[in-house]
């Protein structure tokens, strides 16, 4: 199966993503040229650039992309399914140390797995968010296995962690792991699959992409207002969107407070409802919230995690065998549902994009 798609070059990146509001802020463009950076949430072109072919065109995941391609290329076409990607073991997990779950957003089993990685020298660099004194988030490469768990939690913003990854490969990493949402993780993806003539891009030094579940993120510069309309962001601590409540919660030392889905859905990143991957299908393993029986104090100490690649399979056995990760049984059902709510985000991403008048062809995104 040969890639059919076609290389282009900065500008038709800018009409077909950038200007078309299709941007995730993923940071791929970023850092392979000084042409384009990050300024506050978005991605910004500094200088117009004539190349007709260029990278940031080739591994953008919102330029047109041949997912069928990709899947047959990356992982094992057994493992295949139509609504998650490549599935080869469904687990609910977390980590086995407390004071992990305590830095963590749920059951810390990304930090564990990253931090795992690292000190097994299976990566000797960890691509993580940090967070930024504005209430920010940018990508940060991190060596010492201690530093991972200070960038644990979610903040529900961009964070452009693949330019961090971009400035990694330049320098001494030699072995990558990136902590990656589902459009980050199909731009290390694109990279995988379209190594450059030169291998510029060093794309051989990933060794693993540990994905996040994701349903939308926020425009930091719509939630920052919301949130100082309730507290100093200074204050807030961490946040969460409990399942079935139809709210975020925000967590203050003092307080707990949310805001309502109506109040929350104008500051969704626009390029949001044209995404079609929930569970990060390009990852080696994919990490989410579980859906558990007991009520969302218990549920939200553990993790549901896809394991998808052989990778993934080792680092996951890898600390089963160390104990640094516990397991309880799937609850019956969880499997099913989690299929279905990814099959419901596909469909909804499709109808907008035909609406848009985009992804009617072969390829995604075209
Ligand atoms: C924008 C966003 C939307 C999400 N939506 C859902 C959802 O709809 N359903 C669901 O089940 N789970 C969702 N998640 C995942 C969930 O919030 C947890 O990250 C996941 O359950 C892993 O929990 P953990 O305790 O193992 O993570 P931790 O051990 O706390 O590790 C979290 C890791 O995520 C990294 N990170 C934080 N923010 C970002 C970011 N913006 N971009 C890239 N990396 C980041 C941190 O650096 C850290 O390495 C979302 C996460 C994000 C960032
Ligand atoms: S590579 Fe990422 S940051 Fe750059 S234009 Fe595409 S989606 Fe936006
Ligand atoms: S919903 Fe899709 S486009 Fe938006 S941040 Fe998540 S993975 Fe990226």
């Amino acid at each position: 199966m040969e890639d059919q798609t076609q290389s282009k070059g900065q500008k038709e990146l800018q009409e077909m993503v950038q200007k078309a509001d299709l941007c995730t802020g993923c940071g791929a463009c970023v850092n392979l040229c000084p042409y384009q950076v990050i300024y506050n949430d978005r991605t910004i072109v500094l200088h117009d650039c004539d190349l007709k072919e260029g990278r940031c065109y080739a591994f953008c995941p919102r330029t047109p992309t041949d997912y069928a391609f990709l899947r047959t290329k990356l992982f094992n076409q057994a493992d295949l399914t139509p609504e998650l990607g490549p599935v080869k073991g469904f687990f609910v997990a977390r980590a086995a140390r407390e004071t992990i779950r305590k830095k963590a957003q749920h059951g810390g089993t990304v930090t564990t797995l990253m931090t795992l990685a690292l000190q097994e020298g299976i990566i000797d660099t960890a691509i993580v968010a940090e967070d930024q004194p504005d209430f920010q988030h940018h990508g940060v490469a991190v060596t010492q296995t201690n530093e991972i768990k200070k960038r644990g939690k979610s903040k529900f913003i961009v964070s452009p962690t693949i330019a961090a990854f971009n400035q990694a490969v330049k320098g001494g990493a030699q072995k990558i792991g990136v902590v990656a949402t589902p459009c980050q993780a199909q731009a290390l993806a694109k990279m995988r699959s379209r190594p450059i003539a030169d291998n510029d891009n060093q794309i051989d030094k990933l060794k693993l992409i540990i994905g996040l579940f994701c349903g939308w993120i926020l425009s930091w510069p719509m939630f920052s207002q919301l949130l100082k309309t309730r507290t100093p962001l200074s204050e807030i601590q961490g946040m969460d969107i409990p399942p079935g409540k139809g709210k975020v919660e925000i967590y203050t030392k003092k307080k707990t407070f949310s805001f309502s889905m109506e109040e929350i859905n104008p500051c969704v990143r626009e390029a949001c409802h044209y995404c079609l991957d929930s569970t990060a299908e390009f990852s080696d393993i994919s990490v989410g919230s579980a859906r558990l029986p007991e009520d969302w104090s218990e549920t939200k100490t553990w993790n549901q995690v896809i394991v998808r690649s052989t990778q993934g399979q080792e680092l996951m056995d890898l600390a089963r065998k160390k104990k640094v990760l516990e397991f309880r049984e799937v609850p019956k059902g969880n499997f099913e549902e989690l299929k279905n709510a990814a099959l419901e985000k596909k469909k909804g991403a499709l109808d907008r994009l035909r609406e848009k008048g985009r992804g009617t062809g072969e390829m995604l995104y075209e």
